[in-house]
């Protein structure tokens, strides 16, 4: 059994519009789907990603309108780092960004900076035979666009505390980098640790949790396997276009374990994914409640 790299990373922002015109319009994602948030339909949940939907290329939003930014701390990820292509590619984000008011910082093959909200990004050039997971923007050349998650970094007290779940557990595999990478048989992503400077503020700019790929068929055995090794995880829960369980690995790390299906073309079809406020079929009687309270988006395409 082996999980198939990150799912999805889920993050908050405490300005939606901004945050589609970040994603969707200045690093050219897809917008693929626009929801809420399943425990709390009151705010959204908003999903960029490849032309398709790909997991690997998802990061999604809680919008908490007006929400202070938090700062990473000890049990969060501080750092998402995407592929691309070449140095070409830089050379081209690292113009994009500036035109776009963002300080890109450039150092040997990658960029780093910080999205509206102080959220670290990195753009790093991956030599890799798996597939670019892309998205069509017209102003972005397919050649330099984002091809989807690098690896995320994460904060810990004591990165020793997680060795054991993160190995024996969960499949991936300690590197010469002292990062730990979960490889599947299509796809691959890294998990590392620095240490914490201090503790964390959940806020606006801070990611959430990150999601690791699994079959169908195999993620009732990843649950009873999470739940071996001593976790507190939760019961399997239906997000409609996948399945999750939830818990937090030793060093504090909100993880999830979410399902390669059926996918976001299961409710909409795929070449008008994003464009209308989508809810999940027990959420639908909300509808017009919902269209009053949530903040109306630009189109991002
Ligand atoms: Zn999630």
């Amino acid at each position: 059994m082996k999980l198939e790299g990150i799912h999805h990373i889920t993050c908050i922002t405490g300005d939606a519009p901004g945050n589609v015109h970040f994603y969707a319009g200045t690093l050219g994602l897809r917008m693929v789907k626009k929801s809420v948030n399943q425990d709390d339909p009151t705010i959204y949940h908003l999903f960029y990603a490849d032309e398709k939907g790909s997991a690997g290329s998802d990061i999604t939003f809680f919008e908490y309108p007006g929400a202070p930014r938090g700062r990473a701390g000890a049990g969060m990820v501080h750092l998402i780092v995407w592929r691309v292509a070449s140095e070409q590619a830089l050379d081209f984000w690292e113009q994009r960004l500036t035109e776009a008011g963002v300080i890109p910082k450039r150092a040997n093959g990658s960029i780093r900076f910080e999205d509206p909200e102080g959220l670290d990004l990195e753009l790093r050039v991956v030599e890799t035979s798996e597939d670019p997971l892309i998205a069509d923007h017209p102003e972005i050349p397919k050649e330099f666009a984002l091809q989807g998650f690098e690896g995320v970094r994460a904060y810990t007290a004591d990165p020793d505390m997680s060795h054991s779940l993160l190995t024996d557990t969960l499949g991936f595999v300690a590197d010469r980098d002292d990062r730990f990478v979960s490889r599947g048989d299509s796809r691959s992503s890294f998990y590392a640790y620095d240490r914490a400077p201090g503790r964390g503020l959940q806020g606006a700019g801070t990611v959430h949790h990150v999601a690791w790929a699994s079959t169908m068929e195999e993620h009732e055995a990843w649950r009873e396997r999470v739940a071996g090794a001593g976790m507190d995880v939760t019961p399997v829960i239906d997000r409609f276009w996948f399945r999750s369980i939830y818990f937090r690995e030793p060093s504090g790390v909100l993880f999830e374990i979410a399902t390669l299906g059926p996918g976001f073309d299961v409710d909409e079809p795929l070449e008008t994914l994003g464009e209308k406020l989508t809810l999940p079929p027990n959420f639908e009687h909300l509808r017009d409640k919902l269209e009053d309270i949530l903040t109306p988006l630009p189109d991002p395409r």
